[in-house]
């Protein structure tokens, strides 16, 4: 593969050491990051800094700068994809998709209106709400998702006049560094910078002096880390963590198409979305259909090299996570669940897990209680709908669930008892630059996308004009 680079002010630093990346499907290195110093996160922010002092003044100029980021990121799929299926595992098409996503994202906030309200306007005075970019943002992000989540924060925080500097993750790093380098064309220098380094670097730009704003996407309890860490100097934070999103089928629901559905909603992207469905709520009656129709569905898929044209879920991204994976399924089948389909690592190299789903297991379960962010299902039964809403909420996380049912209607009555910031019907994961996402309790501070997402890169200010002649 073509050599990575880190973005710095518009150019490329050079820097004294690299790491390793390694290709999911093999477990091999295939290529090397750049590792950022001490000096060059200096020299980042600095950059940021200095940026901003222009990028603020000028809305139209900004807007203008997404609309060609936006063409860039299409013109550049060929480029991206790849790169993004090499050190992530997700399926080509997937990849492809996730770069178009992060157009769609750019064209999005370049036509976004940023609302001036005038809250008076009378003899006495003009009063007015204005927003304030907030200066320079340390943006970090996870490995599941690396380019779409890096235009969340991208996007946004440009359409507010704010400068960034962002740092993937040290297991994705490089489809990251690749984009910032295709964008110096169209981004003026040091408005968006890209290092890559370990989880120590994150610590860094978090306590770092300059940045007045960290937006993290990432786990739980690296989120609280950020928070504390970002404490003292009181920068703002918008936090988008974990999940263990529930779904609870009604006893109306037609257990082969909602099986379906719910497969497709947990094992997007191999189970390793921080909103998938995480276990799902059956009521007795139907539990053993839905259970024997997710695991048709599990048995259906087709795993493997994400560079392989009919591959549909790929590998867990890194080691420790498929680690992971393996060690709650096995807690789970200790503690008297049962693999309907499924239930262990598969026998080739890379960090591949055959698509499982666990029956006869309840709340009180890791796999159950935890986020296990990977290709593993728990179905759990119930006789009494509240308690099963009682249970679904009955968790540190809240990012988002769903409700399936014949009746809608129905099924939006009990949809508005869970506590998370996405609560969907007969449908999940079904996310767009429009809606505010965010997390309840742990799963989050703040929300990203839409107009509210939009509000979280910057300050307001009242801009007071006194009417009174001035003496
Ligand atoms: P992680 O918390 O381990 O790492 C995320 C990022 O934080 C990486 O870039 C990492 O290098 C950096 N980091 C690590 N330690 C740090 C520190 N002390 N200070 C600052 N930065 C630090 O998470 P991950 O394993 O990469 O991602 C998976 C997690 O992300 C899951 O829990 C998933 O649910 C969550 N996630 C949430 C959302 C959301 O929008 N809510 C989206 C995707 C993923």
């Amino acid at each position: 593969m073509a050599e990575f680079v880190m973005t710095v002010g518009g150019d490329t630093v050079p820097t004294a050491a690299s790491f390793g990346v390694r290709n999911p499907a093999t477990g091999e290195v295939f290529a090397q990051a750049p590792e950022c110093s001490r000096e060059q996160l200096d020299a980042a922010f600095e950059a940021a800094a200095k940026a901003a002092r222009d990028w603020k003044h000028d809305e139209s100029a900004r807007r203008a700068v997404l609309t060609e980021m936006a063409e860039v990121l299409k013109r550049s799929v060929d480029v991206l994809a790849p790169v993004l299926t090499a050190e992530q595992g997700k399926p080509l098409n997937e990849a492809a998709t996730e770069v178009i996503a992060a157009a769609v994202w750019c064209s999005y906030f370049a036509t976004l209106d940023v609302p001036r309200q005038i809250i008076q306007d009378d003899e006495r005075a003009l009063v007015e709400v204005v927003r304030r970019p907030l200066g320079v943002v340390a943006a970090i992000t996870p490995w599941n998702f690396p380019l779409t989540l890096a235009f969340w924060k991208i996007a946004p925080a440009l359409l507010a006049g704010n400068t960034l500097v962002l740092k993937p993750s040290p297991f994705t790093p490089l489809s990251t560094l690749k984009v910032a380098e295709l964008l110096r064309d169209v981004v003026p220098a040091g408005v968006v910078n890209v290092i890559s380094g370990g989880d120590e670097l994150g610590a860094l730009m978090t306590s770092h002096p300059v940045p007045r704003k960290i937006s993290f996407t990432g786990s739980v309890e690296t989120g609280k880390k950020v928070a504390a860490s970002a404490a003292p100097d009181l920068k703002r934070v918008t936090l988008e963590l974990g999940g263990n999103d529930p779904a609870i089928v009604l006893d109306d629901a037609a257990p082969a198409t909602v099986a379906k559905a719910i497969f497709a909603g947990a094992f997007a992207n191999n189970g390793q979305v921080c909103s998938a469905i995480k276990r799902v709520y059956v009521p007795e009656a139907l539990y053993d259909d839905v259970v024997d129709a997710l695991a048709e569905e599990a048995r259906a898929v087709r795993v493997g090299d994400g560079t392989e044209p009919d591959t549909k879920l790929g590998p867990i991204n890194n080691e420790p996570q498929y680690e992971r994976v393996k060690e709650l399924v096995a807690d789970a089948l200790t503690h008297g669940a049962r693999a309907v389909t499924g239930g262990k690592a598969m026998e080739r190299p890379g960090y591949f897990f055959e698509p499982t789903i666990l029956a006869g297991l309840s709340d009180g379960t890791r796999i159950v209680d935890e986020e296990q962010f990977g290709p593993a299902l728990p179905v759990i039964a119930y006789r009494d709908l509240g308690d099963a809403v009682e249970r679904a909420n009955a968790t540190h996380f809240g990012l988002s669930g769903s409700v399936w049912s014949a009746d809608p209607e129905r099924a939006a009555t009990v949809a508005a008892e869970l506590e998370c910031g996405t609560a969907w019907v007969n449908t999940h994961l079904a996310l767009s630059p429009m809606q505010p996402f965010g997390g309840f309790k742990w799963s989050g501070i703040g929300v990203e996308n839409g107009p509210w997402g939009l509000a979280e890169f910057s300050e307001f200010q009242v801009l007071h004009q006194s009417r009174a002649p001035a003496r």
